[in-house]
């Protein structure tokens, strides 16, 4: 298997700190808790809760992935859910990729009904052509074209997560 680079490690290091001042500013006050979304987010949410410098919990939910298929079931389901309460609170969804949009609307409408004082959304990731819901994130580290990719996080056939780079499968 050969991996291209498409996003370098040194360029996704400069726009999470960029992404991190700006939750900085746009928090400052707040009751912020950042809710990751596993395991995709893990490498995206730990970098950046290291350069937003206003006090902050942690929390994590999953939701069912593609599983071994490049292809989503365009089904969600909920596979653990938040141990605290976000009742009045700051909510900011971290997720590594937003694709067709389903898994975010999902949690979105979720965490909604349990009335926090807001919720935003944070993604490293946007590719826009193939959305299938009107769902807009707040936070976007790079727009990218439709190619299934890997590393920092995102995996394929549970692989590579590791990867310090954003990369393309060139089979
Ligand atoms: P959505 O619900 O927006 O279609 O998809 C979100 C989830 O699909 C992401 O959290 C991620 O797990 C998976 N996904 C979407 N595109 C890609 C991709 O290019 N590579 C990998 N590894 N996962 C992807």
């Amino acid at each position: 298997m050969q991996v291209e680079v498409m996003i370098s490690a040194e360029d996704i290091a400069k726009r999470v700190r960029e992404l991190g001042e700006e939750i900085t500013r746009d928090y400052d006050s707040k009751d912020l808790v950042v809710v990751g979304i596993l395991k995709g987010a893990v490498v995206f949410m730990s970098d950046l809760i290291r350069v937003i410098t206003v006090p902050l919990e942690v929390d994590f939910m999953a939701t069912s992935s593609y599983g071994l298929s490049t292809q989503t079931s365009g089904v969600v389901q909920l596979l653990k859910d938040l141990d605290t309460s976000i009742e009045d609170r700051d909510v900011l969804i971290v997720e590594d990729i937003i694709d067709t949009g389903l898994t975010l609307s999902y949690l979105n409408q979720l965490l909604h009904s349990r009335k926090p004082a807001s919720i935003k959304t944070a993604v490293l990731l946007d590719k826009p052509d193939r959305r299938q819901t009107e769902f807009v994130p707040d936070y976007v580290g790079f727009v990218i074209p439709d190619r299934f990719v890997i590393g920092y996080g995102l995996d394929v056939e549970h692989k590579f997560r590791g990867l310090p780079y954003i990369g393309v499968v060139n089979n």
